[in-house]
């Protein structure tokens, strides 16, 4: 094998892909040990794991499409158009709004309260201190989590609205009738067609398209893999977004259905995974046609529905041996465990996380150094 052949740089290209090269905020990440070979069939979720969005223009559209809903659903004066918008940076996944106090919390690990703001303005001491009596939990009506991008408008919404009340002195009934407000308004922007009609109508703006996708696609279905796609997006967006990714990258797979053993769009995740719906076939309209899903499983047809149960009955895919990879940590990851699959989560804020980790690997050192010689002195200055 000589240096200049094309065998060798290929092969070095290989081993610089898979190696020890790649960049620490490129890696995957193992909670427990995965062997690929041992995976026989690997699903996707569509939003946010193979469709990739701009996360400010559309958070853009969703608080414009949110605001004009609060002022026509929900009685909100023009005013709030000059006051709620994107804010790049203030909002992150795990957010927590506190819809009592109208508060925006960041947690640690231990789930206590490391930062809050009211509005805009950064908690006192005092006021995050009223937190520490009592564990932060999910399961209450008090607490909302962000925990999907598609969520983030919501927390820099419900702060700049709090902001907004608190100096205008407006009225409400309480914090939690405006997050109330805010997640009823942002969910009929999903519901009612318009959000997505705005990204069909303009989707090079809103989502990113790689050539990556289709190669490493194209790379699980050379070794062998089944691949199929679970969505909880609705057929004609599915079709028209994954369009948009895939059709035409390569050759050898005219359509973007060509990638795909089984696509199932409206999924309805979590009850998917734990819930007795039937599978049925969407018809040209993308309208699901009137009869359960029979007989063995096209390619090319899009379902909808289902249940994972059936799903593995159909298929015989073992669950043990089938991969899932999704963004949403409940819907795709934690209820997927139902019917035993194995997971893999994506999360995109990652990639930035660990360059400023990267980054600032230094100075946090040597913070931490001085917390320890800080500690030394205070405990020899009290016992010497
Ligand atoms: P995924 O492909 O399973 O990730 O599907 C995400 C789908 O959920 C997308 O079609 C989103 O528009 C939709 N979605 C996200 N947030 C909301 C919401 O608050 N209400 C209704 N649908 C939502
Ligand atoms: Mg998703």
């Amino acid at each position: 094998m000589s240096d200049g052949s094309h065998s060798g740089s290929s092969l070095l290209e290989l081993l610089r892909e898979t190696g020890d090269d790649i960049a620490r905020n490129r890696r995957i990440f193992c909670n427990r040990d995965l062997d690929l070979s041992e995976i026989d069939a690997i699903g996707f979720d569509m939003d946010y794991t193979l469709a990739a969005y701009a996360q400010e223009a559309l958070e853009d559209l969703s608080i414009e499409l949110t605001v004009d809903r609060l002022i026509s659903e929900r009685g909100y004066p023009e005013a709030i158009r000059e006051r709620v918008h994107t804010m790049p940076g203030f909002a992150i996944r795990g957010l927590v709004m506190d819809t009592e106090l109208g508060n925006v919390l960041k947690l640690d690990s231990y789930r206590n309260v490391s930062r809050g703001y009211h509005g805009f303005r950064e908690l006192s001491e005092l006021e995050e201190s009223t937190y520490r009596s009592e564990a932060i939990r999910f399961n209450g009506e008090r607490y909302a989590l962000a925990d999907t991008l598609f969520a983030l408008p919501e927390v820099t919404m419900y702060a700049a609205l709090v902001a907004f009340l608190e100096e205008t002195e407006g009225e409400r009934e309480s914090w939690r009738q405006v997050y109330d407000d805010v997640r009823f308004s942002i969910d009929l922007a999903h519901r009612d067609g318009s959000l997505k009609a705005r990204i069909m109508a303009d989707t090079p703006h809103y989502v990113t398209r790689s050539e990556g996708l289709a190669r490493a696609l194209h790379r699980l279905r050379s070794s062998g893999k089944q691949l199929f796609v679970l969505t909880n997006s609705w057929p004609r967006y599915t079709d028209h977004l994954m369009g948009y990714l895939l059709d035409d990258m390569r050759p050898e797979y005219p359509s973007w259905r060509n990638y795909f053993d089984i696509i199932i769009a409206a999924a309805q995740k979590p009850d998917f995974f734990t819930e007795p719906g039937a599978l049925l076939r969407s018809g040209d309209d993308y309208e699901p046609g009137a009869e359960a899903a029979a007989g063995p499983l096209e390619g090319d047809t899009i379902y909808m529905h289902g249940n994972s149960r059936d799903l593995i009955e159909r298929t015989g895919w073992t669950p043990s041996r089938t991969l899932y990879v999704g963004d949403h940590i409940y819907g795709d990851i934690l209820r997927s465990r139902k019917s035993a699959w194995r997971t893999m989560m994506i999360v995109q804020e990652m990639e930035s996380e660990l360059e400023h980790a990267d980054e600032t690997l230094e100075q946090l050192t040597s913070i931490r150094e001085l917390e320890v010689a800080v500690e030394r002195v205070t405990f020899e200055l009290a016992y010497d």
